[in-house]
């Protein structure tokens, strides 16, 4: 028989490390209209219920309302980029009121702040000594369901909790092999109510993820595959979602957002999060968009590091080559109309210094090409 020949795998593409691992037990439960059984899934005993203070907490409300309420304690205080404050607000309500259990509704904010006060209720340390303390406790928090209101972060199925430290202006995470949510109940209709804006800023999120979690040094083989697939899924569906919002592509970035969920949960992210990160902090751009504005750059800086897994991807997406999966990313951008240079936040030449500074985070040894400060000054030079 003639052997098969086929182009490099996603195996043989950047992976620096021989020897990898891929570990990820959240119980995934996923579909249209499955919010109404959100009861069913819950420990017995009382819960904390975080969500945001807007759309997210009337979705907690509604999901909910069939359920005695004296069964749940409402914290709805989780705000954009959830603080070390509130967290800690939301750990010592936890306590006093008793709560056996934590049930996070909303996007990556809440879910985020949830994660962290589930992980940290039952045990002594403070947030602000487990985010900045190197080994961090490995026991179990209370029990965790996670149910997402966005198609963007995947935090319902990651470990990592994004928290912002507001008195030293940084953005850091929690991570720990006992931080997952226990169950993840995935419900694609909580995010038809989406406006434009949010839906695509959560949207790039998710390509974000796919990009970095395939090309890290860390990257393994199991995040290609999700990553790949999600990419594939946000370049189908996203400018649909935006535009229409229909059904089928709210359910198709859900799934996206999921499986680059699934990807990070083992690869971990690179410099585009690093560099969204003083966007957020210095020019409150929404963490989808402060992500996605870097993509084309850091692709291009990338691409003999990474070209296979590039070539890979934009191959699994109906394209032919790296380059022409990273014009069709900017025609994304400018067809959702993103923020495409930091010009448009406000950032000039003299602002390099003091923003080469803030993206240049431990993420940057992560990245397939070396990359020195100089480099990373000049990736965001050429974004002005
Ligand atoms: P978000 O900050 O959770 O929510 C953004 C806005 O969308 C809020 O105003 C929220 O309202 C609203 N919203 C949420 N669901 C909605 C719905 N169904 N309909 C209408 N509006 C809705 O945004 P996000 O992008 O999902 O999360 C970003 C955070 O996640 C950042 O802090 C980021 O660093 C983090 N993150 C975490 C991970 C991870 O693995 N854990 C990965 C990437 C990013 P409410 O105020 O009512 O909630
Ligand atoms: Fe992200």
């Amino acid at each position: 028989m003639k052997p098969v020949t086929r182009t490099p795998g996603l195996l043989r593409t950047g992976i620096s490390t021989i020897v990898w691992s891929f570990y990820n037990p959240v119980t995934i439960e996923f579909g249209r209209g499955l919010c109404t059984k959100t009861q069913d899934l819950l420990p017995s005993g009382r819960g904390l219920v975080v969500s945001g203070k807007g759309t997210s907490y009337q979705i907690a409300q509604n999901i909910l309302k069939e359920t005695n309420p004296e069964r749940f304690v409402f914290f709805p205080k989780a705000e954009a980029n959830p603080s070390v404050k509130t967290t800690e607000e939301g750990i010592a309500l936890c306590r006093r009121e008793k709560c056996g259990y934590v049930l996070g509704i909303g996007g990556g904010s809440p879910l985020d702040c949830a994660k962290t006060i589930a992980f940290l209720a039952n045990k002594n340390e403070s947030v602000i000594e487990v985010l900045y303390k190197k080994s961090l406790p490995a026991s179990k928090g209370l029990p965790f369901i996670a149910v997402p209101t966005t198609a963007g972060t995947g935090s319902e199925v990651t470990q990592y909790s994004i928290l912002t430290d507001t008195e030293n202006k940084k953005k850091i995470s929690i991570a720990n092999v006992a931080s997952y949510p226990d169950i993840a109940l995935i419900d694609p209709a909580l995010t038809d109510s989406m406006p434009p804006r949010i839906t695509a800023s959560t949207g790039l999120d998710v390509l974000a993820h796919g990009i970095e979690s395939a090309w890290t040094k860390t990257t393994n083989p199991v995040s290609q595959v999700f990553a790949a697939e999600a990419v594939h899924l946000v370049l189908e569906n996203l400018e649909e979602a935006v535009k229409n919002g229909s059904a089928e592509s709210r359910d198709n970035m859900m799934r996206a957002s999921m499986l680059a969920g699934l990807a990070i949960s083992g690869a971990g992210t690179t410099i585009n999060h690093s560099i969204s990160y003083p966007l957020t902090l210095y020019r409150g751009l929404e963490h989808g968009f402060a992500c996605a504005i870097s993509l084309p750059a850091v692709m291009r800086y990338n691409l003999n590091a990474s070209r296979d897994i590039l070539l890979e991807i934009a191959r699994s997406c109906g394209l032919r080559t790296a380059e022409e999966l990273i014009e069709r990313i900017e025609s994304l951008l400018a067809v959702l109309d993103a923020p495409r240079k930091l010009s448009e936040l406000d950032i000039k030449e003299n602002d390099l210094d003091w923003l080469t500074e803030e993206s240049f985070s431990k993420n940057v040894v992560k990245n397939p090409e070396t990359l020195e400060k100089k480099d990373m000054r000049d990736i965001l030079r050429d974004m002005i």
